[in-house]
């Protein structure tokens, strides 16, 4: 196939790691017979440098084109940056927000992997680490708590503050359909996360996730409460398939799914429109105590590589291959400084190498 995508490596990190996800694109292109042509783009705190605003509508015009967009990081040292001393509207990250909604991303994807490799770094113990888990989490976008009307006011001499959760059934049987399409590229089964015993809004989340689910006969899904499956995330992780859920709920949840697979440079993410177009970055941020020094972890953004080429253009084949070739990589002892293990013998069996072979060694696995 022919695709164009082009990419907005950013700050930081964010040109160091995009490199890499391109490096092993193009093996995969070449492997498999594809085209990918690539056109970077400026966003955040280059296109504050660049032309003042840190989204132009140039960007947004080529990034709409595209068939999909990847993506690196954005942002600076909050502390030393000048970018910071712009007010809020005008800062780095305020091009994400904008690109986030000119798109119409509502469905952001985020998959939690326990490399065995790398189980030294998982929080949890060895007999529920042991187990492994290899979750996708699927988290609501545009609507619920974040977005709905607010208010503070002053009522008999105190001050009051009002937010509201909404959600229609539109946007909720649109994240359903995409939640399900996804499991049915996995291991068939959906948790749908709520508060259905206390909120409305749940209620309707819980019945149109239901009548989603007539149409897909081969995935089970099951609901479980959003303080239970907290729980259920650190007790038994390896009993998720796809988590499917709110804004708010999958703030929360994702990160702390994150946090048990201990390696942030690991982490992808991927956030969809209703078509398949979708934007693709690492879950990290530019990580500027590390920019260009080459020590960066490149995994996140060429998993983040093999989403695109799962979700937006049906590649699976491809999506595995890269997989493959990351844990491969590990599997031959190959760790970025970021994966290191802590202990001195285990320190002793791996390598540690930079961003860039990292990267060569992932695409000559393809
Ligand atoms: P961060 O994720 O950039 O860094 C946290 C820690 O993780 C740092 O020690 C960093 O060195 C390390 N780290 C992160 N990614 C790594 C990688 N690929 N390889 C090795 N180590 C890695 O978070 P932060 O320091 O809170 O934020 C820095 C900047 O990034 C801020 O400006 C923030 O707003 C921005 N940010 C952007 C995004 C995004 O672009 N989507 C997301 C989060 C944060």
């Amino acid at each position: 196939m022919q695709a164009n995508i082009v990419c907005i490596p950013g700050d930081g990190i964010g040109p160091e790691i995009v490199a890499e996800a391109k490096k092993v694109l193009n093996k995969v292109a070449a492997v498999y017979g594809h085209e990918f042509n690539f056109e970077d783009v400026l966003m955040g705190g280059a296109s504050i440098d660049a032309y003042g605003i840190p989204l132009t509508d140039e960007t947004i015009a080529k990034a709409k084109a595209a068939d999909a967009v990847l993506m690196g990081s954005i942002g600076g040292d909050a502390k030393t940056s000048p970018w910071y001393k712009l007010e809020p509207s005008k800062r780095p990250e305020a091009g994400l927000l904008g690109i986030r909604k000119a798109l119409n991303l509502f469905a952001n994807l985020r998959p939690a992997i326990l490399y065995e490799e790398l189980s030294a770094a998982c929080p949890l113990k060895t007999e529920i680490s042991e187990k492994g888990f290899d979750m996708m989490i699927m988290r609501e976008l545009t609507g619920g708590l974040y977005f709905g009307e607010r208010k503070t006011f002053e009522e008999n001499g105190e001050k009051k503050a009002i937010d509201t959760l909404t959600y229609s059934e539109s946007e909720i049987r649109r994240i359903a359909i995409k939640a399900f399409d996804i499991a049915m590229k996995r291991r068939k089964k959906v948790t749908s996360v709520d508060k259905a015993n206390v909120l409305d809004s749940s209620r309707l989340w819980r019945s149109v996730t239901e009548e989603v689910a007539k149409d897909y006969p081969e995935v089970t899904l099951e609901h479980m409460l959003v303080d239970n499956a907290a729980m259920q995330l650190v007790k038994d992780p390896a009993q998720f398939d796809v988590i499917l859920t709110e804004n708010m709920f999958g703030d929360i949840l994702s990160d702390e799914a994150s946090m048990v697979t201990g390696s942030i440079g690991m982490l992808a993410s991927a956030s969809l429109n209703d078509t398949k177009f979708g934007l693709y970055e690492p879950s990290g941020g530019s990580a500027p105590d590390i920019a260009g020094k080459g020590i960066a972890n490149p995994i996140a953004t060429i998993l983040s590589a093999a989403m695109m080429l799962r979700f937006s253009f049906d590649l699976d084949k491809e999506a595995d291959a890269i997989e493959k070739a990351v844990k491969k990589a590990l599997k031959s002892g190959y760790r970025t400084i970021d994966i290191m293990p802590q202990d001195e013998d285990e320190r002793a069996s791996v390598k540690q190498i930079g961003t860039a072979r990292m990267g060569d060694i992932i695409a000559s696995n393809i």
